[in-house]
């Protein structure tokens, strides 16, 4: 892993998502096939290395925030639109957490996202805020299939593990099954839904898979050595005119309706 310490100039930033998102960090070393982020970052920033492999640290980040929010509107903040804010170089620096305490100390709502059992370390300051929903991103249930798409995330036994934690705690807790990965995680949809129940989830997203610039060379990498024989499938779904998005969503809608469960679809 290639880590530098980095000041930046501004961390508390307008967003499409929610009113305001936190990046405390550049770069995410969980490594994701699909991530979206590698396209914005590579924009904005010079950084050619392979994604996943470096990440750059605003050490100064809960400073900049300190001082940013005295001036800001009271708005919810989303961590994090562009990394993982417990990735595991979190464990080190502490920047999720030092700005999720200033957060609390000006009752600004949040959302968090991630991939990570680290979140669970957070629970105190969780407890404290008035309004507060974390959420977990679950593409599948299958480990193996986890491991190729996301492999330095936790593992998914371990995001069951810190959701069942959170929700004993009484903190909503939503899912993000997104992006569905065609013929992948949506083989056992009924199964999956049913875990999201046995969690008593308060909500799932569902997304389908966007392509960005650059990222179908990612994809096609993985699918060439892993799934050969979805190669041609995933390439009529991503490039022709289909109806696999579309189905798959009346397919989603009838068991979350069935189950009761409460979605949002992002597309
Ligand atoms: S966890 Fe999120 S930001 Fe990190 S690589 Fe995966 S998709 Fe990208």
């Amino acid at each position: 892993m290639i880590i530098k310490e980095i000041n930046c100039k501004t961390l508390l930033n307008k967003s499409k998502i929610e009113d305001y998102c936190i990046n405390c960090y550049i770069g995410c070393s969980h490594s994701c096939k699909y991530c979206y982020a590698e396209f914005i970052t590579r924009k904005m920033t010079s950084h050619k290395e392979e994604w996943g492999s470096f990440v750059d640290v605003k050490i100064n980040a809960p400073n900049i925030l300190r001082e940013e929010i005295k001036r800001k509107k009271k708005g919810k903040v989303f961590l994090s639109s562009l990394t993982d804010p417990y990735q595991p170089i979190e464990k080190k620096y502490e920047l999720t957490r030092k700005c999720l305490e200033i957060l609390l100390n000006y009752n600004f709502p949040i959302v968090v996202q991630t991939k990570s059992y680290l979140v669970l370390r957070d629970l105190d300051l969780f407890k404290k805020f008035e309004s507060c929903k974390i959420g977990f991103t679950i593409t599948t249930l299958d480990d193996d299939i986890r491991k190729i798409f996301e492999p330095n995330s936790s593992s998914v036994e371990e995001k069951i593990k810190a959701i069942e934690i959170l929700k004993n705690n009484g903190i909503f807790v939503y899912i993000f099954f997104g992006p569905v990965l065609p013929f992948l995680s949506d083989e056992n949809l009924e199964e999956y839904f049913n875990k999201m129940v046995e969690l008593n989830i308060d909500e799932v997203l569902i997304d389908k898979l966007n392509l960005k610039p650059g990222l179908w060379n990612s994809i096609r990498k993985v699918l060439e050595t892993n799934y050969p024989k979805l190669l041609e499938e995933w390439r009529k779904i991503l490039f022709l005119k289909n109806n696999y998005w579309d189905l798959l969503k009346k397919r989603i809608k009838r068991i979350c309706y069935e189950k009761k469960i409460k979605y949002i679809f992002c597309y």
